[in-house]
């Protein structure tokens, strides 16, 4: 069934969805995104996503074209057109299209070009390889040192997908000067002893919606958390270990580069960050 995308004001059959060709997006990865996931026909964490975006349009110069309350309601309204129960909705704005490629940015009133769809998911939150796991692999992180700002240069984030998919593997660990920054797309933890720990933020890292929320609620669930550097070797001895994104939510992790994480199951930590994770976002859902 074709989606309805929204671009620039407009809400467009998908085949007519169109961006120019000297769009600063498509010729200099010079944009921004967010993907807010909806369960139950509602964004979770929305606010958290707004606010994230507007930090990284900031960050880039680049004008945020819209309030919250104006981001919200073009997210329902492509929610409700797409009539989706669970999945996604992407967003994307770039510096837009000044008509001509220039190194240079363009004059600082040009209207940045907005793009969103939606991808249906349904039974999102019952992924069964929540059940089981995730294998990764570890792979060097050569990507650039903005990682906090959320933009679509996303080249070798793919490459590692690829290199764990020709691994038989669910995801790569990005490594850097010896410890973990973060997954492939998604931020990483170990447990042991009890404690989580998790890399604190810097740019090194995106600031990961999901992971403030899982932090907060771990935290009120007395969990002890350590924001701190760890290394391989470290999260092959850990007892257990996730991963956390908008749209895997708590992903527990049980293999790296071949190890088995503690004993190789999904662990007592991760099953219940993600049971109460999912329990208190779709709460508080809009
Ligand atoms: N790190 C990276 C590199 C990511 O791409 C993502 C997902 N966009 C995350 C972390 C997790 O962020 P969030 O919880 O906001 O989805």
């Amino acid at each position: 069934m074709s989606r309805t995308v929204y671009v620039n004001g407009d809400y467009l059959p998908e085949a007519e969805a169109k961006v120019s060709v000297f769009d600063r997006g498509f010729l200099m990865a010079d944009g921004v995104y967010e993907v807010t996931s909806v369960l139950g026909g509602k964004l979770i964490d929305f606010a958290g996503h707004a606010k994230r975006l507007a930090r990284s349009l900031a960050e880039l110069e680049i004008r945020n074209p819209h309030d919250e309350a104006e981001w919200l309601a073009i997210h329902r309204e492509i929610v409700a057109k797409n009539d989706i129960t669970d999945g996604m909705v992407y967003l994307q704005v770039t510096r837009g299209n000044p008509g001509d490629r220039d190194f240079a940015y363009p004059p600082a009133d040009l209207a940045p070009t907005v793009v969103l769809f939606t991808q249906s998911k349904p039974g999102l939150a019952e992924s069964p390889v929540a059940k089981t796991g995730w294998k990764v692999i570890s792979v060097p992180d050569i990507r650039w040192g903005r990682r906090d700002i959320k933009t679509v240069q996303l080249l070798y984030p793919s490459m590692a997908k690829m290199m764990a998919k020709a691994a038989h593997v669910d995801d790569a660990w990005f490594v850097e000067d010896g410890f973990v920054t973060e997954g492939s797309s998604n931020n990483t933890y170990i447990v042991k002893g009890g404690k989580i720990v998790t890399r604190a933020l810097s740019s090194d890292i995106l600031h990961g919606i999901t992971r403030a929320a899982v932090l907060r609620f771990a935290a009120e669930a007395q969990m002890e958390i350590e924001e701190r550097n760890f290394s391989v070797e470290e999260a092959k001895t850990a007892d257990e270990a996730f991963a956390t994104s908008a749209s895997a939510f708590v992903m527990p992790v049980v293999e790296l580069d071949g190890a088995p994480i503690g004993n190789g199951k999904v662990g007592p930590v991760a099953t219940r960050l993600r049971e109460i994770y999912l329990d208190e976002v779709r709460k508080a859902a809009v």
